[in-house]
């Protein structure tokens, strides 16, 4: 096997090597190094920070539009590697390269958005109540912004960070993930290629007790926008509350979908499984609760089950497979631990609960896709988030039970409902407690056109995506001019 590429840090437009390195190796199979990654120190963040701060006055000095120019280069740098920056996504992160293609897709479509969005920042001007008075007030970057990243969409997520920063007139301190840092890493290079100015831009790898929490108290940084888990959210929060930093927090769920007597049942099994199983059920917005409504909660569990043992686990590579492995032993052992937690619980094990070590799947890190029922709303299999191919049937007597049983929960990312009842979908509309809903689709695979996060434990402060992505990476300046 030829000896893996080395990949440095990011640092005020060069490519800068550390002494202390870290491997990234294929989830699936731990014979592929997929690279070798040098770890940012301390004084690495301080100087890509500080290379930051010099950058800002010029890059926010350029007219939007040409910052979108740049934008629209990284994207058809993207987009012309598409096939292997996916393959390469699938090494390092596990999920199927179909998944994978889409993904980089949209990181290219988010660069493509942000671009055009260049050209249309909104900004508001109202008329005076004063006599040769022109009110109006436009949108300021901040300056230096850090964007902490999780492993789980790894080119996608760092994508929907940097994009709205830049455009905005930003400069930006990127942290991947350790767990799949390379996607990261093809952005950077790609902002690299694009011929973005030096310092604008500036990667850094590392873990994030070390990195990551230089980046939260590095001087120049304004603002931080964190994507991850609940309890690293909370620490950060607390120390960039302590420096008055702007901060917006994307972390876990527990996400419902709801399914009534009525449904389309074929539909809601096809989309329950792809929620809940995709992925390896490692998205933010899977499926990990099915709320199903008595008269056809028997049929729908013989059918999911049958649905999810029909899936094919394996390699991501391979054509076929449905499931790839999870992302690495700690997360292996989560969706062991939960499993196990849950029959002593009492649920029901239907199918899956194993660690599957058969022939090539031993070099990998796999588990089989795994249905409860019996799932009641006080189980932690019922509260708490798993981050796997691990789905809970639960059952509800009618439709409010199924909301009370919905909400009963401190997250609050994304819902979903399976009916053909117009009235039961706006009152799910309007009492269901999570950010992103959606009806008669599965609970995951969103579009970055529209606002995205969640509400109560799974998110705060201003939402990413959409327009509105800009509110978080801008600040308004007031103007009356009289004359
Ligand atoms: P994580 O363990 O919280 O890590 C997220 C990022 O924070 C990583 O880059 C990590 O670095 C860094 N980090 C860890 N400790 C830190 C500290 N003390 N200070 C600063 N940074 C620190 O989450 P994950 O395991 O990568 O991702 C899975 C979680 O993300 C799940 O809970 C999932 O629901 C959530 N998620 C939420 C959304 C959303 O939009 N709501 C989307 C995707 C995922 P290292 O890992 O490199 O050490
Ligand atoms: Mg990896």
């Amino acid at each position: 096997m030829s000896k893996p590429n080395s990949y440095p840090n990011y640092i005020d437009g060069e490519w800068i090597s550390s002494d202390r390195q870290f491997l990234n190796v294929n989830p699936a199979d731990s014979d592929d190094c997929v690279g070798i990654f040098h770890k940012a120190t301390r004084a690495d963040v301080d100087s890509a920070a500080e290379a930051a701060r010099k950058a800002f006055p010029a890059w926010a000095a350029l007219a939007s539009p040409a910052r979108g120019a740049y934008l629209y280069k990284v994207a058809d740098i993207l987009e012309r590697n598409l096939d292997e920056l996916a393959q390469e996504m699938t090494r390092e992160e596990g999920k199927t390269l179909p998944e994978a293609k889409g993904e980089t897709m949209r990181s290219v479509n988010i660069f493509r958005y942000f671009a055009g969005e260049a050209s249309r920042i909104p900004g508001i001007q109202v008329p005076s109540e004063r006599d040769r008075v022109f009110m109006y007030a436009v949108r300021r970057p901040l300056g230096v912004v850090a964007q902490i990243n999780p492993w789980n969409f790894p080119s996608a997520i760092p994508a929907w960070k940097l994009a709205p920063a830049l455009v905005a007139g930003n400069t930006v301190l990127v942290k991947p993930a350790t767990a799949a840092p390379l996607c990261g890493w093809r952005l950077a290079e790609a902002c690299h290629k694009a011929g973005i100015p030096r310092g604008v831009v500036n990667l850094i790898c590392g873990s994030g007790s070390e990195v990551g929490d230089a980046m939260v108290e590095a001087g120049p940084v304004k603002a931080i926008s964190f994507t991850g888990s609940v309890p690293v959210g909370q620490t950060i929060h607390a120390k960039a509350s302590a420096r008055r930093l702007r901060i917006q927090l994307e972390m876990g769920g527990k996400n419902p979908t709801i399914l009534l007597a009525d449904a389309d049942l074929d539909k809601a099994v096809a989309n329950t499984v792809n929620a809940a199983m995709f992925s390896t059920g490692q998205k933010c917005t899977a499926t990990s609760r099915v709320i199903v409504e008595d008269g056809v909660h028997d049929e729908f569990l013989e059918r999911v089950v049958a649905a999810t043992r029909a899936l094919r686990v394996g390699n991501g590579l391979e054509p076929g497979v449905d499931v790839g492995p999870a992302i690495d032993q700690a997360q292996l052992d989560t969706n062991d631990r939960y499993c196990q937690l849950a029959e002593r619980e009492g649920a029901k094990l239907e199918c899956g609960g194993r660690v599957l070590t058969e022939g090539p799947l031993a070099k990998g890190f796999f588990f089989e896709p795994t249905v409860f029922s019996g799932v009641t709303e006080d189980m932690r299999i019922a509260q708490e988030e798993v981050f796997g191919p691990v789905l809970g049937v639960m059952c509800a007597s009618d439709f409010d039970d199924c909301m009370r049983i919905a909400n009963k929960t401190e997250f609050g990312l994304s819902a979903s409902i399976q009916t053909r009842d117009v009235s039961r979908i706006f009152e799910y509309i309007n009492g269901i407690e999570a950010g992103l809903i959606t009806v008669n689709l599965p609970s995951a695979g969103v579009e970055y056109q529209l606002p995205f996060g969640g509400s109560k434990e799974s998110s705060f402060g201003p939402k990413e995506q959409g327009p509105v992505a800009l509110d978080f990476y801008t600040d308004f300046k007031t103007v009356y001019l009289g004359y």
